[in-house]
């Protein structure tokens, strides 16, 4: 028989035990890439690209099949995905340029903002997008260290930029000819880290592989404490560059080449991960930014079974591919189709984390862990979703029916279409004249949720 007194004993430690458990919020890795079409990985469908590693954080996690981002092109997508709420709310409704000295105000909260307050190391690791002049930057909005291409890879540089005392120029570039330069050439970016450019222009076939080592670096420094690791790929967005070794490799061209390389960098995370122990406290989440270029010669993604590309408001554009995985207590192996979206992520993240979401502004996003973790009576929080194009407010999913309007200017009436995307995933049907009732409730629900949102709109940052 157990004595009586090492029983209270193993109950006192198991009790401690899980209380500790209980107490450490999760590390958190959020893998974003860019232009990246829903069917493009392995488990999403993609008959080309070999994705072996996001193919087992599936098998080992949970794959979302109607997850959404807030916006169909780069900035707009990312200031959702970091505030928590619809991009035209926090005026960054568009793509900025390097001509641009505005972005997302600093006095947004950010995700990073949340988890830091709440102890964490945090790192913006890749493409940033939000802002490119000095007070812009990730790292005055709540990120440690900043390492990465300020912009889209196809853009230019800020002759302005801070260089670095050290930077290391290509191509023939010098300090001189850059300062002098009104032109700068065209997919010429800048590689940064925190506010200076330390390489121009930026070596493109080596950025996934260096995000990847900086990125194994930083969780290697922080095991001990919670991290927040946000790594936004430059890639598959055009031009499209692979490292020597994936370079011609897979079947579907460079863009197949391009995404093999990141599947390869998820593999060297996931396994980090194990290696220092923290696997188990630590929450993955891959998704892209927005859906793929329409481009021939196979350059541009598959959004296959969706319509319509980047840009667009079709799901094509705005539904992404999106696997989570934290070992026992996201369950294995697991999908839902249930809408959820980028927006959800800064709520969901701050409750994780022992916090709480900003409560002195409005935030779009809901908390979705009841759909992360599988809970069998969770919901979408989002009776309504809306699709923003700019300052347009083109569409609304609610349930399986989704309502777009688009082209409507003060001579022209709107084009309308209604789709059941329960039957019709490809909103090949418009069943707008079927159903004049749902189309007057949906277009009554557009109007008073844009109304609301432009009442409230908050300024954009500006340098
Ligand atoms: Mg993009």
């Amino acid at each position: 028989m157990v004595p009586l007194r090492f029983f209270v004993l193993l109950v006192i430690t198991l009790t401690l035990v899980h209380g500790v458990e209980e107490e450490q919020p999760p590390n958190v890795v959020l893998i974003f890439t860019d232009d990246q079409g829903y069917e493009d990985l392995g488990c999403f469908g993609s008959p080309l690209i070999s994705t072996p590693h996001l193919d087992r954080m599936a098998a080992e996690g949970r794959k979302f099949t109607s997850f959404y981002s807030a916006n169909s092109v780069c900035s707009p997508s990312r200031a959702a995905l970091l505030t928590g709420c619809y991009p035209t709310r926090v005026s960054v409704p568009g793509v900025l340029f390097p001509r641009h000295d505005t972005g997302l105000n600093p006095d947004e909260i950010t995700i990073a903002d949340v988890l830091k307050e709440r102890g964490y190391a945090t790192a913006c690791i890749g493409k940033w997008h939000l802002g490119h002049k000095p007070s812009l930057l990730p790292t005055r909005q709540g990120f440690d260290s900043y390492y990465g291409i300020p912009y889209s890879n196809d853009m230019t540089i800020d002759p302005a930029a801070t260089l670095d005392d050290e930077i290391v120029f290509r191509a023939g570039m010098t300090r001189e000819r850059l300062v002098g330069t009104e032109n700068p050439p065209k997919n010429w970016v800048p590689l940064m880290r925190d506010e200076a450019v330390i390489e121009y222009p930026a070596d493109q076939t080596t950025l996934t592989k260096r995000y990847t080592e900086e990125a194994l670096q930083f969780i290697e420094e922080n095991v001990e404490k919670p991290f927040f690791l946000y790594l936004p790929h430059t890639m598959p967005h055009i031009p499209l560059f692979a490292s020597e070794a994936f370079r011609g490799t897979s079947r579907r061209g460079l863009y197949g080449d391009t995404i093999e390389e990141i599947d390869w960098s998820v593999g060297q995370i996931l396994q980090a991960l194990k290696d220092h122990g923290i696997d188990e406290r630590t929450l993955v989440i891959f998704t892209t930014d927005n859906g793929p270029w329409k481009l021939n010669k196979g350059r541009g993604g598959s959004a296959y079974p969706l319509r319509g590309y980047k840009f667009s408001t079709l799901e094509g554009g705005m539904r992404v591919p999106c696997l989570m995985r934290w070992p026992g207590r996201i369950p294995a192996g697991t999908v839902t189709d249930t809408v959820a979206a980028t927006i959800d992520l800064l709520p969901t993240l701050a409750k994780l984390a022992g916090g709480e979401p900003p409560s002195d502004r409005v935030i779009d996003g809901r908390d979705i862990w009841p759909i992360m973790a599988g809970l069998p009576e969770a919901q979408t929080p989002h009776e309504f979703y809306y699709f923003y194009k700019g300052q347009r407010l083109e569409a609304v999913r609610s349930g399986p029916w989704k309502l777009r309007r688009v082209g409507k200017t003060r001579r022209e009436e709107a084009s309308v279409a209604l789709y059941h995307l329960g039957d019709d995933i490809t909103e090949s049907v418009n069943l707008a004249e079927k159903h004049p009732d749902k189309v007057a409730e949906l277009t009554a629900k557009m109007e008073s949720f844009d109304a609301s949102l432009k009442a409230a709109v908050r300024p954009a940052g500006k340098d």
